[in-house]
């Protein structure tokens, strides 16, 4: 089953208006050679949905699980549609960590998401402490399994899975090809139990201090159909050169 490649950039709470500017004219030189998409921080998104050309899609990193209504500080999946965003990250494992989103949380979040018609990236992965203790397959078994209790794997082939061992977040630590590929055919197959034909067609990202020099051979292991990008995201060249890897 062949699956487009899609990389996705998360800005995290990085940007001014003119590092935007300057990031959306070097980014747009050359056009990028796989399913793209840009998270930006909530208050720049229209900037960015301005200024991204062709196919490359703007996404939010969160969303509240809750409608429109009383809920301060909040911003709903159908602000983030009417301004022009078509995807979002549900799960980041730094809003598990800094605000308390559980499993359950994040499920919400992501069966919101596709009810709104957005496209969800759900983020999942271990912790080192986990991952060290031998429990990584099981942290991830229980994760997907959380997700799948809200959403069908139908659904969540509208967006994708990220895989995105904490530890190697934001730390220039990245998990080997073959570590990853083990997560990834495990998740896959966990999906498959569910719906086979979808599963094989759902994309399976990975993230972790991805960059332009070891985006390629993560890209290449058969499970990983692309990357969610943070750090390298926001130098444009270096981003692209991680497109163009998928590519
Ligand atoms: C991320 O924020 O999702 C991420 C993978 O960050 P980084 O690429 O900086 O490790």
């Amino acid at each position: 089953m062949s699956r487009r490649k899609l990389v996705a950039a998360n800005w995290k709470m990085n940007g001014s208006r003119s590092a935007n500017a300057l990031w959306l004219t070097q980014f747009a030189q050359e056009g990028p050679t796989c399913e793209t998409v840009v998270c930006a921080p909530f208050v720049y998104l229209p900037q960015v949905v301005a200024g991204l050309t062709g196919e490359i899609a703007a996404g939010g990193q969160d969303l509240s699980r809750h409608e429109p209504g009383a809920h301060t500080g909040e911003i709903a999946g159908e602000m983030l549609v009417e301004i022009g965003c078509r995807w979002v990250i549900v799960g980041h494992s730094e809003r598990r960590a800094l605000s308390g989103e559980t499993d359950a949380v994040v499920a919400a979040k992501a069966r919101r998401a596709l009810g709104v018609g957005l496209r969800p990236i759900v983020c999942i992965g271990e912790t080192l402490e986990q991952r060290d203790a031998g429990n990584t397959l099981d942290v991830i078994k229980s994760q997907v399994a959380a997700i799948l209790s809200a959403c069908s794997v139908a659904e969540l082939g509208r967006g994708a899975i990220a895989y995105e061992p904490v530890w190697a977040i934001g730390t220039g630590r990245t998990a080997t090809p073959a570590q990853a590929q083990e997560v990834h055919k495990a998740i896959r197959s966990q999906l498959a139990a569910a719906d086979a034909a979808t599963a094989a067609s759902l994309r399976l990202l990975y993230g972790g201090s991805v960059k332009a020099a070891n985006a390629a051979e993560l890209f290449a292991q058969p499970d990983i159909d692309g990357g969610l990008i943070g750090g390298a995201s926001l130098d444009a060249r270096e981003f692209r050169a991680i497109c163009a890897a998928a590519g």
